[in-house]
Order: structure tokens, then C-alpha cells, then sequence
């Protein structure tokens, strides 16, 4: 018999048999990984890395965080899916634990990020026709130009990301896009009654950590508020401690009427996302008209409760805060003629690259990996900085360390 232990073969041999039999929708950097603890991951043939994308943020908790990983494992032995024909032991629990936590009635539970998107956009239509009064399918949605939601259709529509839409029309109508940061826009826009949501990320994550000016958001939510629309906060990578508050929208004192959360809910073990919300908007869904089969699933609803109980019990978003500060001031203080740019909040952090010699940021990851982390680019020339945010003060000090020997090599 074919012995396909993959513990005996190469990096090489695993990276051609992914090319072989798995389908090209990523192109990852080309290291493989087998082992993960804390701020730390292996590859195969055992060499150490920081890994400084954490799952595009859903490693707050670290790499096999044991508070997580035993509920995990307990929940698994015990119970894993009812589907949500019947009732489980522990999806109440957690619905009353992760509403108070984030302080909102009710919460939708689902599996991905895209899922959730997907729900609170029907969430925000259903509103619309049943409270704001908004004539039969004709509600719109606002959303900003270089947004993330996610990858389904109707979410690609809601994209201008030529990677992410072409071929993959036509698209889902009623979606309107403003620029991102420009209050005048979403005012013209708020003009139409026939708006009954806005969707907005706090922070832009995949279009390179593009943080707004300081009082967008309070702006956009009152603006929201007077024209009786939702407002919609994509926390999906921001939210969970990541900004170094424990949700971006913290930051000023924004609270959405829709909250989408994903990723580090559960701390990067299980595939869980959650839309939070109070009951004039979230029991406009009545039984049978949305659901999933493995939301809310008792395994999900043990690891989400015990990943936030890390959270909490951390100071993760107090460690977030102080350190990312101190990543940002050591990061400006590298002169590199390859760097033009510096920027982030908490632990969401990116460097621009001004391209040099044909040396983009893809090198530069590829450099960073050799030199033990691991990071990747978004859009070609920016490198995000997300470290677990379980990091200490020293290591990452040592990760500044390999980022200045590492863009040495590029001067
Ligand atoms: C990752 C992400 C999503 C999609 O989450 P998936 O779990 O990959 O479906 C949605 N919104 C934001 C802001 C994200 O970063």
C-alpha cells in the first residue's frame, strides 16, 4: 500500500501534491506548516517562525491556546451537532454569554465570516421591508469602495476588486458603493429613503489597514440614526481585541446596530462567526426563513465562550494597545528607502513598499520567512503585521529586529 504519511515528505513534496490536487484559488507563500504554539508555528522540516498574520486575525489566542483547545476537545468527546432541529446544552449558554460580553439582545450564530456577512444583509433587507417600510424589493444597501466582506456572490457584488468579480457575474442588485472615509458621499447617498442599511469594516483590513479619519464613524452612525438606516460594523478581522480595544468601533464609542464577528471568536480552532443585534431588528427573522446546519453547534458555542473568556482573562486588548504602539514606533524609526509608509492600530498593522530594483513585497515575505516570520502581502505592495496578540514585549522586539535585517537586504 501507498504510504501518504505526510510526516516523511518534503515541504517540496507537499507543495506539489496541494498543486497537484487541490484547486489554484491561493497563491500562499511557500512554506508548510505543521506545528503551531503560541506566537509560534514549524514548518515540516522543523524550522521556527513568528507567525505574523495569525490567519488574517483569527489567532488572537495564539496557537493552540490549552484553555481553548480542552473545551474543544471535551465538547468533541461529548456532544458535536444536533443541527438546530432540536436544542443542544450549550447554545443557550453561549447566546447569553456572548450577547452580555458584547452587549447587545440577541445573536445569530453561523460558521464563516462570509456566512455571517450574508445574514446580517438579509437581516438589513428584512428590516427594511417589514420596519422602515421600504417598498418590495426595492431596499438598498451602502457599502464602501475596497471594502472585504467575504467571497460569495452576493458579497463580491458588494466589491470592486476586479480579482474577486470578473467572470463571476451577474450580480446581486440593490448594492450601492461610496468611497470609503468620505462622509459628504455617504450623506448624498442617505438621501435615497429607499436605503435601509450601510455596511462598513472600522477598519479596512485586506485593502492594506486603512484606518479612517478619527470621528468618521461617530459621524456615519449619527448620520444612519437620523435617516432611520442600519448601520452594519464588518469586525470580522478587527473586532476580538485586535486594535487593541475589544472591538474597533470601541475606539469611539461607536455602537453598531449590526455587529458581524468571525475569526477570533473562536480563537482560529472552529469555523465560528456571530451577527449581534437588538430584538426590533434581529426578530425580524421568523423560524424556517434562515439558518445553517452546523451554526450554533455545541462544539462552537464551548470554544467561542472559552475564547473569549481568554480575551478577558489576558488583557488582550490592553496588550494589543501598548504593544502595537511600540511595533508602530520601532517600525518608523527603521530608515528604509524601501518603506514609505508606516500604519495601524493595536496589533493590525502594515508597511507600504515603494518597489525597488523589482523587488516587491512579495520578496520582502519571502526574505521575512527565511529569516524565521512569517507575513504576507495584500495588494502587491503593502505587508500586514498581525502578530498573535498573546505576544510579549520581548518577542516582539525580536521580530523588529528581523524586520530591520530583513529590509537591510533590500537597500
Ligand atoms: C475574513 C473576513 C471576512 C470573511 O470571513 P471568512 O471566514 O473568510 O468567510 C469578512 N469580513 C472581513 C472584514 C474579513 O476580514
Amino acid at each position: 500500500m501507498e504510504d501518504l504519511a505526510t510526516e516523511t515528505m518534503s515541504s517540496e513534496e507537499i507543495m506539489k501534491m496541494e498543486d497537484k490536487y487541490g484547486a489554484h484559488n491561493y497563491h500562499p507563500l511557500p512554506v508548510v506548516l505543521s506545528r503551531g504554539e503560541g506566537v509560534f508555528v514549524w514548518d515540516v522540516e522543523g524550522n521556527k517562525y513568528y507567525d505574523f498574520l495569525s490567519a488574517y486575525s483569527a489567532i488572537n489566542q495564539g496557537h493552540g491556546h490549552p484553555k481553548i483547545i480542552d473545551a474543544m476537545v471535551a465538547q468533541a468527546q461529548k456532544l458535536a451537532l444536533t443541527s438546530r432541529a432540536f436544542y443542544n446544552d450549550c447554545l443557550g449558554e453561549y447566546e447569553k454569554y456572548v450577547t452580555e460580553y458584547f452587549g447587545f439582545d440577541k445573536v445569530l450564530p453561523m460558521n464563516t465570516g462570509a456566512e455571517a456577512v450574508e445574514t446580517a444583509l438579509k437581516l438589513v433587507r428584512k428590516w427594511g421591508y417589514t420596519k422602515k417600510g421600504i417598498a418590495e424589493n426595492q431596499a438598498k444597501i451602502i457599502v464602501c469602495e475596497n471594502n472585504f466582506h467575504g467571497r460569495t456572490i452576493t458579497i463580491i457584488s458588494a466589491s470592486n476588486d476586479p480579482e474577486a468579480r470578473d467572470d463571476f457575474g451577474p450580480f446581486t442588485p440593490g448594492i450601492v458603493s461610496i468611497a470609503y472615509n468620505d462622509i459628504d458621499a455617504l450623506a448624498k447617498e442617505l438621501e435615497d429613503p429607499n436605503v435601509a442599511g450601510f455596511i462598513v469594516e472600522p477598519i479596512q483590513g485586506e485593502a492594506g489597514v486603512f484606518v479612517p479619519d478619527e470621528g468618521y464613524l461617530p459621524k456615519a452612525l449619527a448620520m444612519c440614526r437620523e435617516k432611520n438606516v442600519l448601520f452594519v460594523a464588518d469586525e470580522v478581522q478587527t473586532g476580538i481585541a485586535r486594535t487593541g480595544r475589544l472591538l474597533a468601533c470601541d475606539h469611539e464609542n461607536v455602537k453598531p446596530d449590526i455587529l458581524i464577528l468571525g475569526k477570533a471568536i473562536s480563537g482560529g480552532v472552529f469555523p465560528v462567526s456571530a451577527v449581534l443585534a437588538n430584538d426590533d431588528i434581529m426578530l425580524v427573522i421568523k423560524p424556517g426563513e434562515h439558518g445553517s446546519t452546523f451554526g450554533g453547534n455545541p462544539i462552537a458555542c464551548k470554544v467561542a465562550i472559552a475564547a473569549l473568556e481568554v480575551v478577558k482573562d489576558e488583557g488582550l486588548a490592553a496588550k494589543a494597545e501598548s504593544l502595537g504602539q511600540l511595533l508602530r514606533d520601532e517600525l518608523n524609526k527603521i530608515d528604509s528607502g524601501i518603506v514609505t509608509l508606516v500604519r495601524g492600530k493595536g496589533l493590525l498593522n502594515a508597511i507600504v513598499i515603494k518597489p525597488k530594483a523589482g523587488k516587491e513585497a512579495w520578496d520582502i515575505c519571502v526574505a521575512l520567512k527565511e529569516n524565521g516570520m512569517l507575513a504576507k502581502p495584500t495588494h502587491g505592495d503593502i505587508i500586514r503585521f498581525s502578530p498573535p496578540l498573546v505576544i510579549t514585549e520581548e518577542q516582539l522586539l525580536d521580530c523588529v529586529d528581523i524586520i530591520k535585517r530583513t529590509l537591510a537586504q533590500f537597500e
